[in-house]
């Protein structure tokens, strides 16, 4: 017998529903309001809902409601925090949205790789995040290393920044190909099934951080470099909860040793 169009056995529908839940898009420092309102309407027309507004320079704001055009409730559902850590504590994917070629090293995607990755780890029960930056100025350099990877629409090289909300539509799009095409989108690798969350992650480097002190790991360099190099290397893991636990109690062995040796004053 054939399955009625719509039916909970019609997998174009059923599929997605609990998956796009997973996904959130997260715009940092947003300038203009109107931009946040597009950016929700973009979202909902692709069947995301989950906007994450990290220190807006204003909102709520009539512009945003203006430009929302009936996906007010994308807006209203909005959620503001203070800084990107805090929007990306629990996710497992974080995924920073870049108009130039990146000056932090991390690996880049183009939209349809990072789609497909974002539609593995959600339906794997991990929590997503798409980051998007400042219109004037995009990600600043310590928010693009909260994340494991960055995105870069190909566009024009010699004009290649979008608006903003023309970027949060080119990549839900490619979002909402990657869930209707279910199984048949391409596994690739930054999918981490088992990736501990984001802010697990984070004390285990500032633990690392500290540690590398108490050693004299750096000997009056500044630590910024080696620290980059070392998140690289991390993130590229995937560690699980238990890999952090085992490095983090390394970690503390070595503080401790410090101590005893006289080094740390902590
Ligand atoms: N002048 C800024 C551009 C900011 S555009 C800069 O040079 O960084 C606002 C945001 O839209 C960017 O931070 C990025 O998240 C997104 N965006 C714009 N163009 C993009 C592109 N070609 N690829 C990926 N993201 C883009």
């Amino acid at each position: 017998m054939q399955a009625p169009l719509n039916s909970e056995t019609d997998t174009t529908t059923a599929d997605t529903s609990g998956v796009e839940s997973r996904i959130r898009i997260v715009l940092v420092g947003t300038q203009h309001p109107g931009n946040i309102g597009s950016a929700a309407r973009a979202m909902k027309t692709m069947g995301l809902t989950r906007l994450v507004l990290v220190d807006p320079q204003k909102f709520p704001h009539n512009e945003a409601d203006m430009m929302a055009a009936g996906a007010d409730d994308v807006l209203a559902a909005a959620v503001e925090v203070q800084t990107l850590a805090e929007a990306v504590a629990d996710c497992r994917l974080v995924l920073g949205c870049t108009a130039r070629s990146r000056r932090v090293q991390l690996r880049e995607l183009d939209p349809r790789t990072a789609a497909a990755s974002v539609h593995a780890e959600a339906v794997a029960g991990g929590e997503v995040a798409l980051v998007f930056g400042r219109e004037r100025t995009g990600l600043e350099n310590g928010e693009l290393q909260l994340c494991h990877a960055a995105v870069h629409i190909p566009a024009n090289p010699d004009y290649s920044s979008l608006n903003l909300a023309a970027a949060v539509q080119v990549l839900a799009y490619e979002v909402r190909m990657a869930l209707l095409g279910g199984a048949a989108a391409a596994p690739v690798a930054t999918a981490m099934p088992d990736a501990a969350p984001h802010a697990e992650l984070e004390g285990f480097f500032a633990q690392l951080a500290d540690t590398l002190e108490a050693i004299d790991f750096h000997k009056g360099r500044t630590p910024d470099s080696a620290m980059r190099k070392l998140r690289r290397l991390f993130v590229r893991t995937g560690l699980d909860s238990h890999e952090i636990r085992l490095l983090r109690g390394v970690l503390a062995d070595a503080q401790r040793m410090a101590r005893l040796a006289g080094r740390d004053p902590h």
